[in-house]
Protein backbone atom coordinates (compact mmCIF):
# COMPACT_ATOMS: atom_id res chain seq x y z
CA UNK A 1 0.00 0.00 0.00
CA UNK A 2 3.30 2.94 0.82
CA UNK A 3 5.08 2.92 -1.78
CA UNK A 4 6.68 6.23 -0.71
CA UNK A 5 10.64 5.40 0.58
CA UNK A 6 12.26 9.20 1.66
CA UNK A 7 15.31 7.27 1.09
CA UNK A 8 14.92 8.70 -2.41
CA UNK A 9 14.35 11.63 -1.37
CA UNK A 10 16.98 12.57 1.45
CA UNK A 11 18.61 15.95 1.36
CA UNK A 12 16.25 16.98 -1.21
CA UNK A 13 15.31 20.93 -1.10
CA UNK A 14 11.95 19.98 0.97
CA UNK A 15 14.22 18.41 3.20
CA UNK A 16 16.57 21.63 3.18
CA UNK A 17 13.54 24.27 4.08
CA UNK A 18 11.86 21.55 6.58
CA UNK A 19 15.10 20.57 8.38
CA UNK A 20 16.30 24.13 8.75
CA UNK A 21 12.78 25.26 9.96
CA UNK A 22 12.76 22.13 12.15
CA UNK A 23 16.09 23.02 13.58
CA UNK A 24 15.66 26.69 14.27
CA UNK A 25 12.21 25.98 16.25
CA UNK A 26 14.28 23.20 18.33
CA UNK A 27 17.29 25.69 18.79
CA UNK A 28 14.70 28.16 20.65
CA UNK A 29 12.93 25.93 22.84
CA UNK A 30 16.35 24.15 23.96
CA UNK A 31 16.21 28.05 25.88
CA UNK A 32 14.06 27.51 28.26
CA UNK A 33 14.85 25.01 31.04
CA UNK A 34 11.55 22.86 31.05
CA UNK A 35 11.29 19.59 29.87
CA UNK A 36 9.64 19.22 26.13
CA UNK A 37 8.21 16.77 23.99
CA UNK A 38 8.82 16.32 20.29
CA UNK A 39 6.68 14.18 18.55
CA UNK A 40 7.57 13.07 14.97
CA UNK A 41 3.83 11.69 13.59
CA UNK A 42 6.03 10.26 10.27
CA UNK A 43 9.21 9.96 11.17
CA UNK A 44 10.77 7.69 8.12
CA UNK A 45 14.11 5.78 8.57
CA UNK A 46 16.08 8.19 10.50
CA UNK A 47 19.32 8.10 8.60
CA UNK A 48 20.00 8.12 4.67
CA UNK A 49 22.80 7.22 2.59
CA UNK A 50 23.36 10.23 -0.03
CA UNK A 51 25.69 7.67 -1.64
CA UNK A 52 23.52 4.79 -1.95
CA UNK A 53 21.37 3.81 -4.91
CA UNK A 54 18.57 5.07 -3.46
CA UNK A 55 19.92 8.64 -3.67
CA UNK A 56 21.97 8.29 -6.82
CA UNK A 57 18.97 7.26 -8.76
CA UNK A 58 16.58 9.82 -7.69
CA UNK A 59 19.59 12.55 -7.79
CA UNK A 60 17.83 14.68 -5.35
CA UNK A 61 20.34 15.45 -3.26
CA UNK A 62 22.45 16.70 -5.92
CA UNK A 63 20.27 19.65 -6.36
CA UNK A 64 19.55 19.67 -3.06
CA UNK A 65 21.86 19.24 0.32
CA UNK A 66 24.79 18.76 -1.73
CA UNK A 67 24.38 22.12 -4.30
CA UNK A 68 23.97 24.15 -1.17
CA UNK A 69 27.54 23.03 -0.05
CA UNK A 70 28.72 23.32 -3.07
CA UNK A 71 27.66 26.36 -4.03
CA UNK A 72 28.59 27.84 -0.38
CA UNK A 73 32.43 26.23 -0.54
CA UNK A 74 32.50 27.75 -3.64
CA UNK A 75 32.17 31.18 -2.26
CA UNK A 76 28.49 32.45 -2.24
CA UNK A 77 26.09 32.50 -0.20
CA UNK A 78 28.16 33.32 3.42
CA UNK A 79 25.47 31.65 5.14
CA UNK A 80 23.32 32.85 7.25
CA UNK A 81 22.88 31.73 11.04
CA UNK A 82 20.43 29.28 10.50
CA UNK A 83 21.34 27.64 7.40
CA UNK A 84 24.73 27.40 8.71
CA UNK A 85 23.34 25.62 12.00
CA UNK A 86 21.55 23.30 9.33
CA UNK A 87 24.53 22.70 7.20
CA UNK A 88 26.33 21.92 10.15
CA UNK A 89 24.31 19.60 11.62
CA UNK A 90 24.49 17.55 8.96
CA UNK A 91 27.87 17.65 8.65
CA UNK A 92 28.47 16.27 12.44
CA UNK A 93 26.62 13.23 10.63
CA UNK A 94 29.70 12.44 8.79
CA UNK A 95 33.74 12.51 8.42
CA UNK A 96 35.16 15.82 7.92
CA UNK A 97 35.12 16.66 3.96
CA UNK A 98 32.38 13.89 3.31
CA UNK A 99 28.57 14.25 2.53
CA UNK A 100 27.45 10.68 2.68
CA UNK A 101 24.96 10.52 5.35
CA UNK A 102 22.02 12.92 5.50
CA UNK A 103 20.04 12.94 8.96
CA UNK A 104 16.25 12.53 8.90
CA UNK A 105 14.40 14.28 11.33
CA UNK A 106 14.45 11.74 13.96
CA UNK A 107 18.10 12.35 14.20
CA UNK A 108 18.09 16.00 13.91
CA UNK A 109 15.80 16.63 17.00
CA UNK A 110 17.29 13.99 18.95
CA UNK A 111 20.95 15.58 18.78
CA UNK A 112 19.07 18.50 19.93
CA UNK A 113 17.10 17.14 23.45
CA UNK A 114 18.40 17.41 26.38
CA UNK A 115 18.18 14.56 28.89
CA UNK A 116 14.52 15.63 30.75
CA UNK A 117 13.17 15.70 26.86
CA UNK A 118 11.37 13.03 24.86
CA UNK A 119 10.76 12.26 21.80
CA UNK A 120 8.35 10.08 20.04
CA UNK A 121 8.44 8.80 16.34
CA UNK A 122 5.94 6.95 14.26
CA UNK A 123 6.37 5.18 11.48
CA UNK A 124 3.89 3.23 9.74
CA UNK A 125 5.96 1.18 7.09
CA UNK A 126 7.29 -1.74 8.14
CA UNK A 127 10.64 -1.58 6.57
CA UNK A 128 11.35 2.03 7.29
CA UNK A 129 9.69 1.55 10.93
CA UNK A 130 12.41 -1.39 11.12
CA UNK A 131 15.76 0.72 10.30
CA UNK A 132 14.17 3.44 12.36
CA UNK A 133 14.28 1.43 15.52
CA UNK A 134 17.60 -0.33 14.58
CA UNK A 135 18.94 3.16 14.02
CA UNK A 136 17.28 4.47 17.01
CA UNK A 137 18.50 1.31 19.44
CA UNK A 138 22.18 2.04 18.65
CA UNK A 139 22.18 5.25 20.24
CA UNK A 140 21.77 3.91 23.64
CA UNK A 141 19.25 6.56 24.84
CA UNK A 142 16.52 4.04 26.28
CA UNK A 143 13.09 5.20 26.74
CA UNK A 144 13.98 8.92 25.92
CA UNK A 145 13.12 7.94 22.23
CA UNK A 146 10.42 5.62 21.35
CA UNK A 147 9.80 4.31 18.07
CA UNK A 148 5.51 3.26 17.60
CA UNK A 149 5.02 1.23 14.62
CA UNK A 150 1.39 2.64 14.36
CA UNK A 151 -0.34 5.46 12.33
CA UNK A 152 0.84 9.17 13.57
CA UNK A 153 -2.47 11.04 12.54
CA UNK A 154 -4.24 8.99 15.60
CA UNK A 155 -1.34 7.62 17.89
CA UNK A 156 -0.59 11.45 18.85
CA UNK A 157 -4.21 12.09 20.01
CA UNK A 158 -3.14 9.38 23.19
CA UNK A 159 -0.01 12.10 24.00
CA UNK A 160 -1.69 15.54 23.95
CA UNK A 161 -1.37 17.25 25.99
CA UNK A 162 1.92 15.90 27.24
CA UNK A 163 2.55 16.17 30.74
CA UNK A 164 5.72 18.91 30.79
CA UNK A 165 3.14 21.30 28.84
CA UNK A 166 5.88 21.86 26.07
CA UNK A 167 6.40 20.37 22.90
CA UNK A 168 7.02 20.43 18.85
CA UNK A 169 4.51 18.17 16.70
CA UNK A 170 6.62 17.78 13.47
CA UNK A 171 3.65 16.65 10.62
CA UNK A 172 5.79 15.19 7.23
CA UNK A 173 3.61 13.16 5.73
CA UNK A 174 4.36 11.60 2.30
CA UNK A 175 0.88 12.89 0.62
CA UNK A 176 1.46 9.76 -1.73
CA UNK A 177 -2.43 9.28 -0.69
CA UNK A 178 -5.16 11.88 -1.51
CA UNK A 179 -6.76 11.56 1.88
CA UNK A 180 -2.92 12.65 3.82
CA UNK A 181 -4.36 16.42 3.42
CA UNK A 182 -7.49 15.81 4.74
CA UNK A 183 -6.03 13.92 7.59
CA UNK A 184 -3.16 16.66 8.47
CA UNK A 185 -6.01 19.26 8.77
CA UNK A 186 -8.30 16.89 11.24
CA UNK A 187 -5.06 16.03 13.07
CA UNK A 188 -4.42 19.76 13.54
CA UNK A 189 -7.70 21.07 14.41
CA UNK A 190 -8.14 18.01 17.01
CA UNK A 191 -4.94 18.83 18.97
CA UNK A 192 -5.35 22.33 18.83
CA UNK A 193 -8.48 21.51 20.84
CA UNK A 194 -6.40 19.05 23.36
CA UNK A 195 -3.51 21.17 23.74
CA UNK A 196 -3.47 24.78 21.95
CA UNK A 197 0.11 26.05 22.99
CA UNK A 198 1.68 23.31 21.60
CA UNK A 199 3.96 24.50 18.06
CA UNK A 200 3.09 22.42 15.22
CA UNK A 201 5.56 22.35 12.21
CA UNK A 202 3.72 20.95 8.89
CA UNK A 203 5.41 19.92 6.25
CA UNK A 204 3.35 20.16 2.57
CA UNK A 205 4.46 19.61 -0.94
CA UNK A 206 3.34 23.15 -3.42
CA UNK A 207 1.93 20.86 -6.58
CA UNK A 208 -0.54 21.35 -8.76
CA UNK A 209 -3.68 20.13 -6.87
CA UNK A 210 -6.61 21.17 -5.00
CA UNK A 211 -5.71 19.91 -1.99
CA UNK A 212 -2.29 20.56 -1.45
CA UNK A 213 -3.46 24.28 -2.51
CA UNK A 214 -5.91 24.66 -0.26
CA UNK A 215 -3.98 22.83 2.94
CA UNK A 216 -2.11 26.19 4.21
CA UNK A 217 -5.31 28.18 3.98
CA UNK A 218 -7.31 25.56 5.82
CA UNK A 219 -4.84 25.63 8.17
CA UNK A 220 -4.35 29.52 8.65
CA UNK A 221 -8.04 29.29 9.30
CA UNK A 222 -7.71 26.41 12.07
CA UNK A 223 -4.95 28.83 13.93
CA UNK A 224 -6.60 32.03 13.62
CA UNK A 225 -10.21 30.17 14.39
CA UNK A 226 -7.79 28.95 17.55
CA UNK A 227 -6.26 32.41 18.60
CA UNK A 228 -2.61 31.29 17.86
CA UNK A 229 0.08 32.81 15.83
CA UNK A 230 1.13 31.30 12.66
CA UNK A 231 3.68 31.46 10.02
CA UNK A 232 4.35 29.77 6.54
CA UNK A 233 7.18 29.87 4.99
CA UNK A 234 7.71 28.35 0.99
CA UNK A 235 10.84 27.56 -0.88
CA UNK A 236 10.10 27.09 -4.54
CA UNK A 237 13.39 26.27 -7.24
CA UNK A 238 11.81 25.74 -10.40
CA UNK A 239 9.01 26.40 -12.51
CA UNK A 240 6.07 24.28 -12.07
CA UNK A 241 5.53 24.11 -16.00
CA UNK A 242 5.27 20.58 -18.11
CA UNK A 243 8.32 20.68 -20.67
CA UNK A 244 9.15 18.75 -23.55
CA UNK A 245 12.95 16.77 -24.00
CA UNK A 246 14.72 16.38 -27.07
CA UNK A 247 13.16 13.44 -27.89
CA UNK A 248 9.28 15.08 -27.74
CA UNK A 249 8.41 13.43 -24.76
CA UNK A 250 6.61 15.79 -22.18
CA UNK A 251 8.37 15.90 -19.17
CA UNK A 252 7.35 16.74 -15.48
CA UNK A 253 9.19 18.59 -13.61
CA UNK A 254 9.34 16.69 -10.23
CA UNK A 255 8.78 18.52 -7.12
CA UNK A 256 9.00 22.18 -7.91
CA UNK A 257 8.14 23.97 -4.70
CA UNK A 258 7.32 22.97 -0.88
CA UNK A 259 5.76 24.88 2.41
CA UNK A 260 6.06 24.57 6.06
CA UNK A 261 3.17 26.13 8.48
CA UNK A 262 4.06 26.52 11.75
CA UNK A 263 1.14 26.96 14.42
CA UNK A 264 2.69 28.99 17.75
CA UNK A 265 6.32 29.22 15.96
CA UNK A 266 8.78 31.33 18.05
CA UNK A 267 9.50 34.45 17.38
CA UNK A 268 12.37 34.39 16.14
CA UNK A 269 11.74 32.26 13.18
CA UNK A 270 10.89 34.67 10.83
CA UNK A 271 14.30 36.79 10.81
CA UNK A 272 15.81 33.73 11.00
CA UNK A 273 14.23 31.87 7.95
CA UNK A 274 14.01 35.16 5.47
CA UNK A 275 17.53 35.11 5.73
CA UNK A 276 18.13 31.58 5.08
CA UNK A 277 15.84 30.64 2.37
CA UNK A 278 16.50 33.95 0.38
CA UNK A 279 19.99 32.18 0.48
CA UNK A 280 18.24 28.45 0.03
CA UNK A 281 16.70 29.72 -3.37
CA UNK A 282 19.40 31.35 -4.77
CA UNK A 283 21.73 28.62 -4.22
CA UNK A 284 19.10 26.02 -5.42
CA UNK A 285 17.64 27.55 -8.54
CA UNK A 286 17.01 25.47 -11.65
CA UNK A 287 16.61 28.35 -14.28
CA UNK A 288 14.57 31.69 -13.36
CA UNK A 289 11.62 30.65 -10.92
CA UNK A 290 13.73 30.05 -7.77
CA UNK A 291 11.26 32.30 -4.58
CA UNK A 292 10.85 32.06 -1.49
CA UNK A 293 8.06 33.77 1.01
CA UNK A 294 8.10 33.88 4.86
CA UNK A 295 4.50 35.72 6.14
CA UNK A 296 3.18 35.56 9.86
CA UNK A 297 -0.23 36.32 11.47
CA UNK A 298 -2.27 35.86 14.54
N1 LIG B 1 10.09 13.23 8.63
C1 LIG B 1 11.10 12.48 7.91
C2 LIG B 1 12.36 13.32 7.80
O1 LIG B 1 12.25 14.55 7.74
O2 LIG B 1 13.44 12.74 7.79
C3 LIG B 1 10.64 12.03 6.55
C4 LIG B 1 9.29 11.39 6.54
S1 LIG B 1 8.69 10.88 4.97
C5 LIG B 1 8.35 12.36 4.15
C6 LIG B 1 7.09 10.31 5.39
C7 LIG B 1 7.10 8.98 6.14
O3 LIG B 1 5.79 8.76 6.68
C8 LIG B 1 7.40 7.76 5.28
O4 LIG B 1 8.48 7.07 5.84
C9 LIG B 1 6.11 6.92 5.35
O5 LIG B 1 6.37 5.52 5.38
C10 LIG B 1 5.50 7.37 6.65
N2 LIG B 1 4.03 7.26 6.78
C11 LIG B 1 3.09 7.32 5.80
N3 LIG B 1 1.85 7.32 6.34
C12 LIG B 1 2.03 7.27 7.70
C13 LIG B 1 1.13 7.31 8.80
N4 LIG B 1 -0.21 7.36 8.62
N5 LIG B 1 1.65 7.27 10.05
C14 LIG B 1 2.99 7.22 10.25
N6 LIG B 1 3.88 7.19 9.24
C15 LIG B 1 3.41 7.23 7.98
Amino acid sequence: MFSYRHAFHAGNHADVLKHTTLLAILRHMVQKDTAFTVFDTHAGAGLYRLDGDYAQTSGEANVGYLRLIEKIAAGAPTPSLALQDYLDMVASFNTAGQHKVYPGSPFIIQRLLRERDKLKLFEIHPTDAKTLSANIAQLEVGRQVAVLREDGFEGIKKFLPPPSRRALVLCDPSYEIKSDYERVAEMVADALVRFATGTYAIWYPIIPRPEAHQLPSKLKTLATKAGKPWLHATLTVKSSKLTTNDAGDVVRPGLPASGMFVINPPHTLKSSLKEALKQASQALAQGQHNAFEVESGG
